[in-house]
């Protein structure tokens, strides 16, 4: 199949993925996951009593089958080591982060480590160079943009709100997470289309075919990104592949 982002409608909003799209995979995996992992003690030691910190407590301990945080300390406990909240909970995150477990209480938590991690200017979120000169442009064209990535929203807006091109959040009109589905299922960009403008008037650009399908399946006209390091991508020939946001223009 092929998908044209020329036919049909005119493109009035562009969808923007994140991780290999404005952004290098790299800087996820090898910055920010990192960042939060050789942060999180420090955080913990120096936050734990913040409403911030304890309000995620019940999600992280409920993701480890306790019933409260304190059945979480003493469990620590239990196996012969006395250890302080913050440190009990530092080793349940170390262990949830070593497993890979799709936890919401981690996820918060990392959310926060990020954000005190961007607020103080150790980390700053990577953008190709071409993303913030084109962004403006389509501003000033009129086209409305909108993120959708499978980081959280909290973590979009962190990112966007300290990149290398400072603060891109006023460009964006919204933000989607995986709140609103997979992104690989069509009915995700057709929830998205429902609560933004018709499918047929959104570009969306992503560099994971499968992605790309599922967009193009519900009605919305694509562009596959290629960027350093972004994994190959099987039958490319069936996409119209970019390499910068230049590009993007030609199919405006
Ligand atoms: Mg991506």
């Amino acid at each position: 199949m092929s998908h044209s982002p020329s036919r049909g409608a005119h493109v009035r909003g562009i969808l923007l993925d994140i991780e290999g799209t404005t952004s290098s995979i790299d800087f996820v995996y090898e910055v920010m996951f990192p960042y939060a992992r050789s942060n999180f003690s420090s955080f913990l030691e120096d936050h734990f009593e913040s409403e911030s910190v304890q309000s995620t407590l019940p999600l992280l301990a409920a993701d480890l089958g306790f019933d409260s945080p304190q059945a979480l300390y003493a469990d620590c406990c239990e196996q012969g080591k006395s250890v302080s909240p913050p440190v009990a909970v530092h080793q349940a995150l170390m262990g949830l982060m070593d497993d890979d477990v799709k936890s919401t209480g981690l996820k918060k938590l990392q959310g926060l480590v990020w954000e005190s991690g961007f607020r103080n200017g150790e980390m700053v979120a990577h953008l190709y160079p071409d993303v913030a000169p084109a962004i403006a442009a389509w501003r000033a064209e009129g086209l409305d943009l909108r993120i959708y990535s499978s980081g959280s929203i909290y973590a979009q807006k962190l990112f966007f709100g300290h990149s290398v091109a400072g603060n891109l959040l006023p460009q964006f009109s919204g933000h989607y997470d995986t709140t609103i589905g997979h992104k690989q299922d069509p009915n995700s960009y057709q929830k998205i289309a429902d609560d933004w403008m018709p499918a047929e008037s959104v570009l969306f650009i992503s560099d994971v075919a499968q992605e790309i399908d599922a967009a193009a399946d519900a009605g919305m006209k694509v562009l596959l990104s290629d960027r350093p390091g972004n994994k190959p991508v099987d039958n490319s020939e069936n996409y119209i592949v970019i390499k910068s946001f230049k590009e993007v223009s030609n199919f405006l």
